[in-house]
């Protein structure tokens, strides 16, 4: 335990070394946190070029699949998907004793585009797939810290029971209505890249129209199911009304940026430690380095 924790330590003093801003960069750090101060109005105010948004400092998105403990039958890749409600819980409470504040996406999003202000560490929690323990065991905790989630839910799957239980059109609906996010995760959890024509109606239109009319809200925001997507495709989105789109830990597209949000998972088998600096690792740099 205590090896582990100075391994990471160790990591993570060699990336604040490694990540020292240039003179050029800490000038710009210095207008972003002084524009930051501003109270932006998004209506009088020229949305970011991709470039500006790229620079802006990326906000920490985790993502949660099921919570629940593990079985006998589970494979080993799937581990990455499970944590235990215990550890969940755990890493929740890490969250907000070291003083994040969750964010929503709204707020992210007038964030990067608008450079509006963001509560001190912000933190985005995002949960994908609809599963019933989301709801019972995530938002549970959530509420105990503050905090406010976002529910990539993947309309085929409301109210089935089975193998898996996830959640009805009701637990949707509270979740809306207590101030979440419900956003797309599409219909059947089809693979973004492999998108035929007919798909944009079964996979996006449709699933859209059905969160809606569930929660009473539009649905701006979308992650991509294996966090795949298809830089040829992508203007598809805003086409189809969507203000930003979630991935995984794979690297923005500097043409999308808005669609190609950044998120890491926190594994069943990280603890507390390993998350918190995991967040660090991925997410605390002062500017993307990363390509493609
Ligand atoms: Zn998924």
């Amino acid at each position: 335990m205590i090896k582990s924790a100075l391994l990471y330590a160790s990591v993570s003093s060699l990336l604040l070394t490694s990540c020292q801003p240039s003179k050029a960069s800490k000038e710009k750090v210095a207008v972003t946190n002084a524009t930051a101060t501003v109270k932006i109005d998004s209506a009088n105010t020229k949305p970011a070029d991709n470039k500006t948004i790229m620079a802006r400092r990326e906000v920490p998105v985790l993502c949660y699949h099921q919570i629940r403990n593990n079985i006998a039958s589970d494979s080993k890749r799937a581990h990455d998907d499970i944590i235990a409600p215990d550890k969940f819980r755990e890493h929740m409470k890490m969250l907000a004793d070291s003083g994040y504040h969750s964010i929503l996406p709204d707020q992210l999003y007038n964030y990067l585009v608008y450079g509006a202000r963001l509560p001190e560490k912000p933190i985005m929690i995002t949960f994908d797939d609809t599963d019933e323990d989301q709801f019972t065991v995530g938002n549970a905790t959530l509420k105990k810290y503050g905090f406010k989630g976002v529910y990539f839910i993947m309309t085929v799957s409301i109210g089935r029971k089975g193998r898996i239980n996830y959640m009805t059109k009701e637990q949707i609906k509270q979740l809306s209505d207590e101030g979440n996010t419900i956003a797309s995760h599409t219909y059947d959890h089809k693979n973004f890249a492999q998108f035929t024509d007919g798909d944009w109606k079964t996979q996006i239109d449709e699933p859209t129209k059905k969160l809606e009319e569930i929660t009473g809200k539009k649905v701006a925001y979308f992650a991509f199911p294996y966090g795949v997507c298809k830089s040829s495709t992508l203007h598809k989105l805003k086409e189809y009304g969507f203000k930003a789109a979630f991935i995984l830990s794979t690297a923005r597209d500097e043409n999308y940026p808005l669609y190609t949000i950044r998120r890491i998972i926190d594994p069943g088998r990280y603890t507390a430690k390993n998350l918190y600096y995991s967040i660090n690792k991925s997410f605390n740099k002062t500017k993307s380095k990363q390509s493609g």
